[in-house]
């Protein structure tokens, strides 16, 4: 015989009752199983502030009205006009006995517990009578069972404690004679020795469930609700949780108990006491297994099981000499807190014993403070304890799992998922059972602490990197349809998903919490974006707080370069093509990189030197391994080299600038190539990372132009200059020809000094071929001595260009 226990949100509707009674049907040939019912879907929290509002003298009449109206609405839609009369009738009562309730709070201004658990258990009684008369329709012997007379408790109303052993003969007794009965019994609801209502605290009727299947020795606790089962995180958190298929009782007390609500944490007492399996299953996807809570559970490879959080949480704090060595303080402290009630949801001492932080839900935060304030009143003050604070705003996260035992490492993969995400853990505790570890972390911080806990720990799952985009020229453009060509392929070999969250130009930005789809980005930014402001775009990526977040420049602009430190120590990586940043002052690249260290974010550039090509990667591998780098040649414009390589026979060299711009290879504005600025800003970067602090001026540049071309004030009148010089580019031209050389423009770092000259070579120069805007670079190092390494390879293009950042993207967070 099993338990089946209906949740809220499964008899919250026309369609999740249908569910229900098609579930039921199913068991036709099966032993008739006893049903248990939550109130409808947010019927107890509408009572609750009703109670609330009737206290403080404020409206409840419109309330009480709608939830008349939900219990109504259902019965019309459900049952035949003449069997809706006796059921309307009886809300009717209830709802006339509520009002008199409500309106006596009302005029004595008072709501003790015993009239809350009253009003509240108007709630699963309403419930039950509309959905066993429902049932009738179906099943004959369908009847109604008011639950609370036959479990009974102490008087501690609104978490209640039950007399197990007799409520478990009454529940027998009951349970014998009416054998021939389907029996729909309200959950939650209980009573005391006088016959009062009591309740089993909040989501107490999965409690009620268990409590009925321990009496009666079921063979299985079902629990239906509106999730497939138990879930390896808060599904309104973390959009990629997924259901747990078998949880030991003591994981999913622990998991409950953290803030898993979709079982309420005693209800695995008496199932682990009786042996009792407890599944939980969704009413909305009747078929999927859902979760198994049992013994003898199966050992798994996942090295945590969940990860569960408690949004708000108070902590007090307690510290003082008096502490030290005294044995029997924390035993005071805690049983003083026991005996009045204030429930201690985690504990840790520090080992100098100096100290002791407890944590506690924010309703019981100031009455702990006045009971401690009251009994160490001595101590206080004679100073030998501080006076303790309230400290709000915080939230408890667990890490739950009974692996976590045999498997060293854990804790270090919990704190490097929080450091690297720039969450500050103000106090953690590991219960010795080991099958928990918390941590207490500021409320604001919690969604993106659980999501970027669960990226850490489940790695074979698709990790989300959120990215936020600046730029949409050429570069970003292409960016965006890369992402979106890779999509499927990243999910499924590399277990990565990309979203784009935020996107800004000049003009516009636009920043979506959701993600914006990448198909049609630019309708967005056009139709929803709002004016561009980059201080707000960054701001407004902040506030998101979201794990795994990337800032990427792709412009070529200064203004975006002054936030890369905010960013940095927002625990936000950077990856850039912009070179404008790395090749400005040194000061200001070692700030950038220690930036990141510090924060434990990655700060990444491969574009700026080369594209795609691998240069900057290999020469940090290079100095990461020890090597010394003794000299470094390379071509690093990819624009130089196509004009060169296209600069022959009878074409004019503004031709062939022009035809470089058209093809995308040139900087927005070709003089920036042509003048070396571009080149010179790569040799910087590169000479840097070879570990020279170097500056602009400490760059020679060997100009390839005449002064005239040099000064001109416009991109037309620079194109102007070069058709006035041509004659000295044919010279160039011919010279080179001639000797059968060929023109490079090539930097060179040796001795901790760079240099950029013109050169012509011949066919014994590595540099000799070359073909169409490659670049090629060769180091010369301790270990590359006689033969250097060399990358060659296109160094210049959106494509490319656009592949390297992808690249650096999925490349965050991999260490
Ligand atoms: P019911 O009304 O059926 O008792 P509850 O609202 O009490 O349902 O509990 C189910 C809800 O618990 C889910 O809708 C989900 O939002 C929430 N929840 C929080 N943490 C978890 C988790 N780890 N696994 C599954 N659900 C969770
Ligand atoms: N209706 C009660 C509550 O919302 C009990 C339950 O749903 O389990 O807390
Ligand atoms: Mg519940």
């Amino acid at each position: 015989m099993n338990i089946l226990k209906f949740g809220g949100t499964s008899v919250g509707s026309v369609e999740s009752i249908r569910a229900l009674i098609g579930i039921l049907k199913e068991r036709k040939g099966a032993e008739k199983p006893v049903v248990v019912l939550s109130a409808m879907g947010g019927v107890t929290n509408s009572l609750l502030q009703m109670a609330e509002n009737a206290r403080n003298a404020q409206d409840y009449a419109d309330d009480l009205k709608k939830i008349e109206q939900k219990h109504f609405d259902v019965i019309r839609a459900l049952l035949p006009a003449i069997a809706q009369n006796p059921v309307l009738t009886r809300l009717k009562i209830y709802f006339n006995e509520l009002e008199d309730i409500l309106q006596s709070v009302y005029n004595l201004r008072e709501l003790s517990l015993q009239t809350k658990d009253l009003i509240l258990s108007y709630g699963e009684r309403c419930s039950n009578v509309m959905v066993s008369h429902i049932a009738r329709q179906h099943f004959a012997n369908a009847e109604y069972v008011d639950g609370s007379e036959l479990i009974k408790t102490d008087s501690n109303f609104g978490q209640a404690k039950v007399n197990t052993y007799l409520t478990e003969t009454l529940i027998r007794d009951f349970y014998e004679s009416n054998a021939d009965k389907l029996l729909f019994v309200t959950g939650f609801i209980s009573s005391n020795d006088e016959g009062r209502i009591t309740t089993l605290g909040r989501g107490g009727s999965d409690y009620t469930a268990a409590i009925w299947g321990a009496a009666l020795n079921a063979d299985e606790i079902e629990i239906w609700t509106d999730v497939d089962g138990m879930l390896t995180a808060d599904p309104r958190i973390v959009k990629k949780a997924f259901s747990l298929p078998e949880l030991s009782y003591t994981e999913a007390m622990e998991l409950s108990y953290f803030g898993a609500k979709v079982i309420y944490p005693p209800t695995m007492i008496p199932a682990f006491l009786k042996k009792i399996p407890i599944v939980i299953k969704n009413t909305f996807n009747v078929d999927f297994p859902g979760t198994y809570i049992k013994h003898g559970v199966q050992t798994s490879k996942l090295p945590i099981k969940g990860i569960s959080s408690i949004d708000e949480i108070s902590i007090l704090n307690l510290s003082g000499s008096g502490m030290v060595g005294k044995a029997g303080f924390a035993g005071r402290l805690f049983s003083l807190l026991s005996r009045e009630q204030v429930n201690v949801v985690l504990i840790t001492q520090s080992s100098s014993e100096h100290s002791i932080t407890f944590a506690v839900k924010p309703a019981d935060a100031l009455k702990a403070l006045s009971l401690i304030n009251r009994e160490f009143e001595l101590e206080l003050q004679a100073r030998k304890l501080e006076y303790p604070e309230v400290e709000n705003g915080l939230s408890v996260l667990a890490i739950v799992g009974e692996n976590m035992k045999r498997t060293p490492g854990i804790s270090g993969r919990l704190f490097s998922a929080l450091g690297r995400n720039g969450v500050n853990i103000r106090a953690i505790a590991q219960g010795s059972s080991e099958y928990n570890i918390s941590v207490i972390i500021g409320r604001s911080d919690l969604s993106k602490a659980v999501n970027a806990v669960h990226d850490a720990f489940y790695a074979d799952l698709k990790k989300t990197l959120n990215v936020f985009c600046l730029g949409t020229g050429n570069i970003g453009k292409t960016l965006f349809r890369q992402l979106q060509d890779q999509m499927p392929f990243l999910a499924q070999n590399n277990d990565l998903q990309v979203k784009v969250m935020g996107v800004s130009n000049t003009r516009k930005m636009y920043l979506n919490p959701e993600g914006i789809d990448l198909s049609n980005w630019e309708k967005s930014l056009q139709q929803k974006g709002q004016k561009a402001d980059l201080t707000e775009f960054i701001g407004q990526m902040k506030d998101m707080n979201l794990a795994n977040c990337v800032f990427v420049d792709n412009t070529a602009s200064h203004n975006p370069i002054q936030h890369y430190l905010d960013v940095l120590q927002s625990s936000i990586s950077v990856v850039t093509c912009n070179k404008i940043g790395n090749s400005a002052e040194y000061d200001q690249y070692v700030a950038f990189k220690q930036a990141a260290r510090k924060h434990g974010v990655d700060f990444y550039y491969e574009t700026n030197v080369g594209a795609g090509l691998p240069i900057i990667r290999t020469l940090k591998d290079l100095m990461m391994s020890g090597d010394r780098i003794a000299r470094i040649e390379a071509i690093l414009s990819g624009t130089i080299s196509y004009i060169f390589n296209n600069f022959k026979g009878e074409r004019l060299f503004h031709e062939v600038v022009k035809e470089a711009q058209d093809l995308g290879y040139t900087e927005p504005d070709p003089r920036d190539d042509l003048n070396g600025k571009d080149f010179m800003r790569k040799m910087l970067i590169l000479a840097r990372d070879a570990g020279y602090a170097l500056e602009e001026k400490d760059v020679t540049i060997e100009s390839m132009l005449p002064a005239a071309c040099l000064a001109a004030k416009s991109v037309d009148e620079f194109y102007a200059e070069l058709q006035n010089n041509a004659a000295y580019f044919e010279n160039l031209k011919n010279e080179a020809a001639q000797s059968q050389k060929v023109l490079r423009y090539i930097g060179k770092l040796e001795d901790g000094k760079v240099a950029i000259t013109l050169q012509m070579v011949d066919d014994a120069h590595p540099f000799f071929m070359l073909s169409g805007s490659d670049n090629i670079i060769s180091f010369t190092t301790d270990r590359y001595k006689d033969r250097p390494l060399v990358v060659k390879g296109p160094g210049a293009g959106a494509e490319v260009t656009a592949a390297g950042v992808f690249a650096d993207i999925i490349n965050v967070g991999k260490r």
